[in-house]
């Protein structure tokens, strides 16, 4: 898979991507990550990338033509399967939208800036909004990466166990179970006995009784 981030802040980015799971994925060639910057696609003098808004009003947008320039260079070498802006408005980032987007070969993400972006890039060149949640944050650098690693986790080789990402909340619309490491009891803790018994499908009856139980518990949504 390929991802390709446009944005006006590229070190940002260089944090989440350089450390652990992400970074790994890269190196084993699992992801393919290219972060552009947008000023480099701007043709004024001072490689500005954002002008005042039409009708007044306080804050900048980022300006149609770099981030026109930067797509149509990005064209000329890959066909993209989503061109995904990232947008407070946009629709909700879950489990099952990750999944679907981890399928693709190659996809855009556009991170926004002051006021956000000039119309008319959503309704000509983007083909699909995706928000991290109902606040807003002053960039989509940080959006675009939670979107990415939420993506790149589930990609087949990242995960050292394989089956771990099937396990994770949201997955068959379930909470996980609580989970345990040693010791066996700390300070009059203990951990559930059928950890312990070594007995494979009881211990898998418990997960799955667990799972239910939490989610009729803390998000009885999900069950619906
Ligand atoms: N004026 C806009 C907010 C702009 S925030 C509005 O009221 O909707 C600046 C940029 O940060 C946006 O262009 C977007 O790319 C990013 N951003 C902010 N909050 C976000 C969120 N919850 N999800 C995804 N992107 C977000």
């Amino acid at each position: 898979m390929k991802i390709d981030i446009i944005t006006i802040l590229p070190k940002l980015l260089e944090g989440p991507f350089n450390d652990s799971i992400l970074l790994r994925a890269q190196k084993k060639g699992l992801v393919e990550l290219n972060i552009h910057n947008l000023r480099e696609y701007s043709s004024m003098r001072h490689k500005n990338v954002d002008d005042y808004a039409f009708g007044g009003g306080a804050g900048m947008v980022m300006m149609i033509e770099p981030v026109f320039n930067c797509i149509n260079h990005l064209k000329e070498t890959t066909t993209y399967d989503d061109l995904i802006y990232m947008s407070p408005d946009g629709e909700m980032l879950t489990q099952k939208v990750a999944n679907t987007l981890s399928l693709k070969q190659n996809i855009i993400i556009l991170c926004g800036h002051y006021k956000g972006i000039d119309e008319r890039i959503r309704e000509h060149l983007i083909t699909r909004e995706i928000s991290i949640g109902n606040y807003v944050l002053s960039g989509g650098e940080l959006p675009a990466a939670v979107l990415c690693d939420s993506i790149i986790r589930l990609l087949p080789g990242v995960l050292n166990d394989e089956t771990s990402a099937l396990e994770d909340s949201f997955q068959d619309d379930l909470i996980a179970p609580p989970t345990y490491t040693r010791p066996a009891e700390f300070n009059g803790w203990k951990v559930p006995e059928i950890l312990l018994s070594g007995d494979t499908a009881k211990v898998e009856k418990w997960k799955h009784e667990k799972a239910i139980e939490r989610t009729q518990e803390r998000r009885p949504d999900l069950l619906d």
